[in-house]
């Protein structure tokens, strides 16, 4: 465990993870479902929901059609994160803005 972790590759090993547990390779992007009445998170489904009933009460947004997992989180504003770290890629952060640069600004070109 390093103290400075790195998300991206977290993310990587929990979408594998997950993946592993359905027992199929899935979209690689979730989002936010209710089950049992709590919010939730389920694997982003590619199959049209519109007018099809709820498959159970206390269910909102998930269908026979939709892969597993669904993994109910229980309180919204963690579900928020969960998503917010599964579905955005971490990019790479750039080299340190204002890095000095191999040109010398030395007006007697001493340094040159
Ligand atoms: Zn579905």
């Amino acid at each position: 465990m390093t103290s400075s972790p790195d998300l991206a590759a977290r993310r990587a090993v929990a979408q594998r993870e997950i993946e592993r547990h359905a027992d199929r390779p899935l979209p690689g992007t979730w989002r936010l479902v209710r089950l049992d009445d709590l919010p939730a998170i389920a694997p982003t489904c590619d199959q049209d929901h519109r007018g099809r009933a709820p498959i159970h009460p206390g269910v909102d947004g998930l269908y026979d059609c939709c892969p597993q997992p669904w993994i109910r989180v229980g309180i919204l504003t963690v579900a928020d994160l969960l998503l917010a770290l599964l579905n955005h890629p971490f990019a790479v952060p750039d080299p340190a803005p204002g890095a000095p640069e191999a040109v010398s600004d030395d007006p007697t070109g001493a340094w040159n």
